[in-house]
Parts: structure tokens; C-alpha cells; sequence
């Protein structure tokens, strides 16, 4: 039997959110304690299940989402604004798409607020 391991995010605060793949119950467990030791820790289920994780200290975790909301230009210069479509955020940024006419352009750092997004 091959056990392979899930891989789960460790949030800022040092938590990590368990799923078991056998009955889908959620657990929220202290991770921090491992983050200098051992990534890989067994966990046992309440339905008795036996699972392998694999815990991500990544700072920037980038999560595939899908929030649709909207944007203004507030840099010098810039007008209006439109519909944006967050695809995937990070702590370090987020990927989107926008429609409509603009003038956004694709790999140009800017500092830029995104406002107004609907969860
Ligand atoms: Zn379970």
C-alpha cells in the first residue's frame, strides 16, 4: 500500500487545517512547533483513519480563487476603473484579469489598492 502524502498549508499564525480524505472531517492543528523539525507528521482521524501530511511553511502561498469585484486607478494620472476577476491571491500579491478597456499592462510593477472585492 502506498500512502502519499497530502500537503498542507501552515497559515501565518501557525495553524494548519486537516482534511481527512476518508471521511472529509476538518481539524485545525498547531503546526508551528514543527515548522523547525520534521515536515511530514501521520495523523490519526476520528474515524480511525490514518493519514500522511505534508506541512508547507511557504510564506507566499498562492490559492487559486475566484473573486470577482472592482478596481479604480488610483496612481497619478489614471482614471476610471472597472470589473476585475481575482484568480489567485497570495500574501505577496494576486493574479487577475480585468475586462473592458484599460490600461493595465501585463508584468509592470505598480503599487496599486484593489478595492471593493466581493467574497
Ligand atoms: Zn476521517
Amino acid at each position: 500500500m502506498t500512502i502519499s502524502a497530502l500537503k498542507v498549508h501552515v497559515r501565518v499564525n501557525g495553524a494548519a487545517t486537516l482534511i481527512c480524505p476518508a471521511c472529509g472531517a476538518v481539524r485545525n492543528v498547531a503546526a508551528e512547533r514543527y515548522r523547525h523539525g520534521r515536515h511530514s507528521i501521520t495523523v490519526r482521524c476520528r474515524c480511525r483513519h490514518v493519514y500522511s501530511i505534508l506541512l508547507d511553511f511557504r510564506r507566499h502561498y498562492r490559492k487559486k480563487t475566484n473573486l470577482p469585484g472592482t478596481y479604480e486607478i488610483l496612481s497619478e494620472g489614471g482614471v476610471g476603473g472597472g470589473i476585475i476577476h481575482i484568480i489567485n491571491i497570495s500574501r505577496s500579491g494576486l493574479g487577475f484579469t480585468v475586462s473592458g478597456l484599460h490600461r493595465i499592462e501585463k508584468d509592470r510593477h505598480k503599487t496599486s489598492n484593489v478595492g471593493g472585492v466581493a467574497s
